[in-house]
């Protein structure tokens, strides 16, 4: 009998494909009963919920708050949970404002490449930087900061956008036995699509929890991302999938 595993079913339900299972045809809504038990290997992963990524801040994520609620009460689920933070040094080599003719949302080449010009956000030690007062995770047991190299700005948790050099959160996860990461935060299209491609590429198994995150979606960006990340194997879940 041919059984299917929990992450192969979630991925036929997002393919919106009819599933055979022991010789039931099972619709997408049938499938959506399915439900993921987050054990003590898997570790969820809240990105850059600051205050500079919520309405008010210096670069806000469109209805970027309403995460807040989502991941509070999952929380509780997760025996594991790390925090990251975008923790730039003033005039860095990601904002418009460190060059003499561009405007935010415009482009420059850097040594590793195209980099997506911002306005200045999240420097280090401002109140603009602090994570959102009401995010509430007594539990986080590390946060991890990136994107505080002067000339390399730093999307995913993992490795900065140079793509080589490492935060160390790998490292981390792996001494701990961590084999499962479950991302939520800000922005679906950047921070978390690059840190879950690169834990996708690490070896890790990695569910996005979709409605605890929320997009930029700048110039088609938001589509792109899921696209790159179910080709890297990255599973979509809705936080109604997760029970403790
Ligand atoms: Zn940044």
């Amino acid at each position: 009998m041919t059984r299917l595993s929990r992450r192969n079913t979630l991925k036929l339900l997002l393919s919106g494909t009819t599933a055979i299972v022991a010789g039931a045809a099972l619709t997408p809504r049938q499938l959506l009963a399915d439900t993921l038990s987050p054990d003590t290997n898997s570790a969820l992963i809240v990105i850059d919920v600051q205050n500079c990524f919520v309405p008010g801040g210096t670069l806000p994520v469109a209805d970027g708050k309403a995460v807040v609620p989502v991941i509070n009460h999952l929380a509780p689920a997760f025996d594991n949970i790390v925090i990251t933070q975008d923790w730039h040094t003033p005039e860095h080599a990601s904002f418009a404002s460190s060059y003499d003719t561009k405007k935010p949302f415009e482009t420059t080449e850097l040594d590793y490449g195209t980099q997506v010009l911002w306005p200045d956000h999240c420097v280090q030690g401002t109140d603009d930087a602090a994570l959102v007062d009401e995010l509430d995770l007594p539990t986080a047991e590390l946060i991890v900061r990136k994107g505080y190299h002067q000339h390399i700005d730093s999307y995913s948790a993992f490795f900065e956008a140079d793509r080589k050099t490492p935060t160390g959160l790998q490292g981390y996860l792996k001494e701990r036995g961590i084999t499962s990461v479950y991302l939520a935060g800000l922005a679906t299209d950047f921070c978390v699509a690059w840190t879950a491609i690169d834990a996708a590429e690490s070896g890790f198994t990695v569910y996005v929890i979709e409605d605890a995150c929320r997009g930029i979606d700048l110039n088609g960006s938001l589509a792109k991302a899921w696209d790159a990340m179910t080709k890297a194997g990255v599973i979509r879940i809705q936080s109604s999938s997760i029970t403790a």
